[in-house]
């Protein structure tokens, strides 16, 4: 069965789904997006991804022209046009097509996208032992230049980190701010457990306010397990007990191995494996819809 994609309001073949060479999506990378995924066949917080698409349309001054509502039945029309219960789904909104000047004006007709296919998993592998990941030298957007919190079709700060990270042999490389502070990885949040305690880089570290990473500091919560979103440096990664990733592909998956030094005893940890059977746990039941 040929995938359908969502473009506009219509369904159609994936090998018909395009947009203009003129969309300034395209040309300079002007619009937003959302990654998301289904269990079960049902969205997984979709209401917090799609406030995120919203806020981030509203900080380029991109209105979407659909409202929310109509926007999760395109949602779920999507996956069921693809007989997909399990799997990922890309929200596109792009400036539209306009000339070649900058100028967003001159656009006027914004793309919605949507993808829903089948999810492409980290291996069993890489839960079971842990990942092992660099800190880039790239750093992280600087806020005053383009704020982290905006999911922007630019990801060109996060692809040259993930080139960094894949010529040294790792999937993932953590990105630190213009401060030096830790922020995150190029596609997942960052969480360190130092004296039984869980720290994580606040928004304003200059970070993508991730949804998994919401969900797991209320899980953590929910376990009395004290949380500090404060500053954090590499020095407190490198004495963590433990250092774990969340993101909605790889949702929590533990980290053994920063810049070739292993992490508390270099395997995963316990509170990573309780938090991450929370989590399988939750996104099965979906309590808050
Ligand atoms: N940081 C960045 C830069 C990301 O691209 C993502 C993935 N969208 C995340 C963090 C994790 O966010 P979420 O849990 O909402 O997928």
């Amino acid at each position: 069965m040929t995938l359908q994609v969502y473009i506009n309001g219509r369904l159609v073949p994936k090998e018909q789904a395009a947009v203009s060479v003129f969309d300034h999506g395209f040309l300079y990378g002007d619009g937003v997006f959302e990654g998301m995924r289904s269990y079960s066949g049902r969205v997984f917080r979709l209401q917090a991804h799609l406030d995120r698409l919203w806020e981030s349309a509203r900080a380029i001054w991109l209105e979407i022209p659909l409202s929310q509502e109509e926007m999760t039945q395109a949602v779920y029309q999507t996956l069921q046009a693809n007989d997909i219960s399990d799997g990922y789904i890309r929200l596109v909104v792009t400036r539209g097509a306009g000339t070649l000047g900058l100028d967003p004006n001159k656009c006027s007709d914004p793309q919605v996208i949507i993808i829903a296919d089948h999810i492409e998993l980290y291996p069993a592998e890489f839960y079971e032992k842990g990942l092992h990941i660099i800190t880039a030298s790239t750093i992280r957007n600087h806020p005053a230049a383009l704020s982290p919190r905006i999911k922007s079709l630019n990801y060109l700060n996060n692809i040259l980190a993930k080139i960094e990270g894949l010529q040294a042999g790792c999937v993932e490389a953590l990105m630190l701010n213009h401060k030096g502070e830790v922020a995150e990885c190029t596609g997942d949040n960052i969480f360190l457990v130092r004296r039984g305690e869980l720290y994580t880089p606040p928004n304003d570290a200059g970070i993508l306010e991730g949804v998994t990473r919401a969900a797991v500091i209320e899980l953590a919560r929910g376990m009395n397990l004290p949380v500090h979103e404060v500053p954090l440096t590499r020095h407190d990664v490198y004495v963590a007990q433990e250092c774990f990733l969340t993101g909605t592909a790889a949702e929590v998956i533990p980290v053994v191995r920063v810049d070739g030094r292993a992490i508390g005893s270099g395997k995963p940890g316990p509170v990573t494996q309780e938090l991450r059977r929370r989590f399988e746990r939750l996104v099965r039941e979906q309590p808050d819809g």
